[in-house]
C-alpha cells in the first residue's frame, strides 16, 4: 500500500517519489500526497514531474513500453487519484516507467480550498448535532461551495441564521485542529462512537484518524486557563472529535468567513445544508 502521507501531515504541496506500479496512464507511488476522492472530498490534481526514469531499470514489458530516457523531464497531469486496493494516480499521458523517481506537485489553490470547507463541515456537523440534535448523513465539498445532508424535518431562516453566527464565532475562536491515530477498541469504549461516526466505519477499520477541533489549547502546559472559552471545550472533551481520514486547516481561523446560502429538503427528514467561504 502507498505510504499515504497527507494523513500525517497535509501542508505539504510538493514531494519526491518512485514509481511502483506502471500501468498504461496510472501510476502507484511508493509515497504521495496526493489526496484520493473520498468521504466527500474530491481528489486533489496537479503535476508528476519524472527526474529519473531510470531508477533500477525495469520496464513493464507489456506496457508503457517508452525508452525510459524519453521519459525523462517529461510532465504529466494528475487528472484523477483513486483509491481501492492502494491509490492510482490517474495521467494524462503514458505512465513513466516502474522504478522511476518523480517529483509531485499538487494544485495547492484547490486542495487547500478542500481543507477549508472540510474542516467547516466539522464545524457544521457539530452545530447541528449540538443545537438541533440533527446527525449528519451525507456530505459533499468542491473547491467553491459545500453541501451537507442532516436528519432534520426542517431548518427555519432563523436557524440557518443561528448556525452561520455559531460557526462564524468558532472561526473567530481560533480553535486548533489536531488529529492522532487511536485503537479503534479503545476509541469505542473511550469515545461517544455516534459523535465520533465511528459507528459508520467499516469494521475492517481497526485503527483510527480521530480529528479533534478545540481541546488542545486548554491542555496542561499548553495555554493558561484564563479566558477559556467554554466552545473551545477542554483537553478531555474539545468541541469536536470525529474519525476521518480527510485533510484539515490546522487553525478554524484559516477557514474563513462562512455564509450558509439555504437548505433544501431531501425527503425522508431529511435537509441538505449549502454554504461557501469567502476567498482568503
Ligand atoms: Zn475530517
Amino acid at each position: 500500500m502507498t505510504d499515504q502521507l497527507y494523513l500525517a501531515d497535509s501542508t505539504v504541496g510538493e514531494f519526491e517519489a518512485t514509481v511502483e506500479r506502471s500501468l498504461d496512464e496510472r501510476v502507484v507511488l511508493d509515497r504521495t500526497h496526493f489526496y484520493p476522492t473520498g468521504g466527500g472530498q474530491p481528489n486533489d490534481t496537479g503535476t508528476l514531474h519524472v527526474v529519473d526514469a531510470g531508477g533500477n531499470g525495469t520496464v513493464d514489458a507489456d506496457g508503457g513500453g517508452d525508452a525510459a530516457s524519453d521519459a525523462v523531464d517529461a510532465e504529466l497531469a494528475v487528472t484523477d487519484v483513486e483509491k481501492t486496493d492502494t491509490v492510482y494516480h490517474h495521467l494524462d499521458g503514458a505512465a513513466p516507467p516502474e522504478g522511476a523517481r518523480v517529483r509531485g506537485v499538487l494544485d495547492w489553490d484547490r486542495r487547500h480550498a478542500h481543507m477549508r470547507y472540510h474542516t467547516a463541515q466539522h464545524l457544521l456537523s457539530a452545530v447541528l448535532l449540538d443545537e438541533f440534535d440533527a446527525r449528519t448523513v451525507g456530505n459533499q465539498l468542491y473547491a467553491d461551495r459545500a453541501r451537507l445532508d442532516a436528519e432534520h424535518s426542517k431548518f427555519s431562516e432563523t436557524d440557518l441564521a443561528d448556525v452561520e453566527a455559531h460557526m462564524n464565532a468558532l472561526v473567530d475562536d481560533a480553535l486548533p485542529v489536531r488529529h492522532y491515530t487511536m485503537d479503534r477498541e479503545v476509541a469505542e469504549a473511550e469515545l461517544d462512537t455516534e459523535r465520533t461516526r465511528i459507528d459508520l466505519l467499516p469494521s475492517s477499520i481497526t485503527e483510527l484518524r480521530i480529528v479533534e477541533i478545540g481541546g488542545a489549547r486548554s491542555a496542561p502546559g499548553n495555554a493558561s486557563a484564563e479566558g477559556t472559552d467554554p466552545r473551545a471545550g477542554d483537553a478531555d472533551d474539545p468541541f469536536d472529535r470525529t474519525a476521518c481520514a480527510g485533510t484539515h486547516v490546522g487553525n478554524t481561523d484559516a477557514i474563513g468567513e462562512v455564509t450558509v446560502e439555504g437548505r433544501t429538503t431531501q425527503g425522508g427528514e431529511k435537509e441538505r445544508v449549502e454554504f461557501t467561504l469567502a476567498d482568503t
